[in-house]
């Protein structure tokens, strides 16, 4: 694990001046989620709780509210890669109008659009989102076989799933997968995940599953992490550790006699990455949580809808970021916070 530095002492005055959106740790934020509804077709165990209650429609950003936010993220802050999440994204109806706004932010400095999504409903929608401006999907994807799938997704299908990312591809949109791992759920599926995407040449990442969900059913003991999701590898691939660039996740080149192909592990509980966190995320309901461990948000809706300036909801945004926590090297274990992974935006 890389330590962080410890925290400067300089009064958040100095985080309100222009120049990159940096915490007070020194480290200068790139990229923003934002999670574009609460709501979800899925109930995957590991994110939602057993009953949501879902924001009413009047809270969550509008079209016109996530544009103002957007461009001051982009074109006064330095935000430069934004993923749109969730919830599911495919839910909201004018994600297609959303996607174009943020296109329009390339004019400032956006570098790349992306988009997680459990890839139920992307299928029908794929050449619409690639239309609108979106670079490319992390398609969620923790099981194939299909009884497992559906103990990971509250009962739902694999197939549509499959058929979300082919077609995804077939539009040219790059796809990579992402698969949580969870302890006497789908530990087996490591193996037939790796075939799948080694055939199919896309790249997969393993998630450790985090004290995040909404069921607060998470334990140590359920978490597979990283030295054993690659124990269980080398069982039938030569596994080597790549050098570790900025991605939270670490990358490995798998060889079999099958072919090659590269892994990745995010290993968030047992290796975690804070040291080097270039993240920020922007709630449905226009919170910005500067980490997925913090434990409350920054209001920004509010003083939206009250009529605040570029400027005033800038210091608000630049405040919170110098605040942010030093992420699960400090907390961990469980989040105790009134929302979850879902209305937080993975
Ligand atoms: N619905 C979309 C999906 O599933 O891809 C986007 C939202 S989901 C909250 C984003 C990501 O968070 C998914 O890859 C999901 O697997 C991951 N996730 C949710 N809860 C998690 C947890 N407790 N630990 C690790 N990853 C989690
Ligand atoms: Fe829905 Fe994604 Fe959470 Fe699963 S992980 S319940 S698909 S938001």
């Amino acid at each position: 694990m890389t330590l962080l530095p410890r925290p400067s002492r300089v009064l958040p005055l100095a985080a309100l001046r222009p120049g990159p959106l940096a915490d007070r740790y020194g480290r200068v934020k790139r990229k923003l989620r934002v999670s574009l509804t609460d709501r979800c077709n899925f109930r995957c165990p590991y994110c939602m709780p057993e009953h949501p209650h879902f924001l009413p429609r009047s809270a969550l950003l509008t079209r016109a509210e996530l544009r103002r936010l957007l461009r001051l993220f982009v074109g006064e802050l330095g935000i430069a890669r934004l993923r749109l999440t969730g919830g599911e994204p495919l839910l909201r109806r004018d994600l297609e109008q959303v996607l174009e706004d943020c296109a329009a932010l390339r004019a400032v400095g956006l570098e790349r659009i992306s988009l997680t999504t459990n890839g139920a409903l992307l299928a029908p929608r794929a050449a619409r989102l690639k239309a609108a401006g979106l670079d490319d999907l992390n398609v969620s994807l923790d099981a194939l076989d299909p009884q497992t799938f559906a103990r990971l997704s509250g009962g739902r299908e694999v197939q549509p799933v499959l058929e979300g990312i082919a077609q995804a591809r077939a539009v040219g949109l790059p796809v990579k997968l992402n698969a949580v791992i969870v302890r006497g759920v789908n530990e087996d599926e490591i193996l037939p995940l790796t075939r799948y995407a080694l055939a199919q040449q896309l790249p997969l990442r393993f998630i450790e599953f985090m004290p995040l969900d909404g069921r607060g059913a998470w334990s140590r003991d359920k978490v597979v992490g990283e030295a054993e999701i690659l124990a269980r590898l080398r069982q039938e691939f030569g596994v080597r550790e790549l050098p570790r660039g900025g991605d939270p996740a670490a990358y490995f080149a798998l060889t079999s006699r099958a072919g090659q192909t590269e892994i990745g592990v995010i290993a968030t509980v047992t290796n975690p990455f804070c040291a080097s966190c270039d993240r920020l995320r922007l709630t449905a309901d226009g919170a910005l949580y500067p980490c997925l461990f913090s434990e409350r948000g920054v209001n920004l809706r509010d003083p939206l809808r009250a009529g605040a300036d570029d400027r005033t909801l800038a210091a608000l945004i630049r405040d919170g970021v110098w605040h942010k926590d030093a992420g699960f090297v400090a907390h961990p274990g469980y989040t105790r916070r009134p929302i979850a992974m879902n209305a937080l935006g993975g």
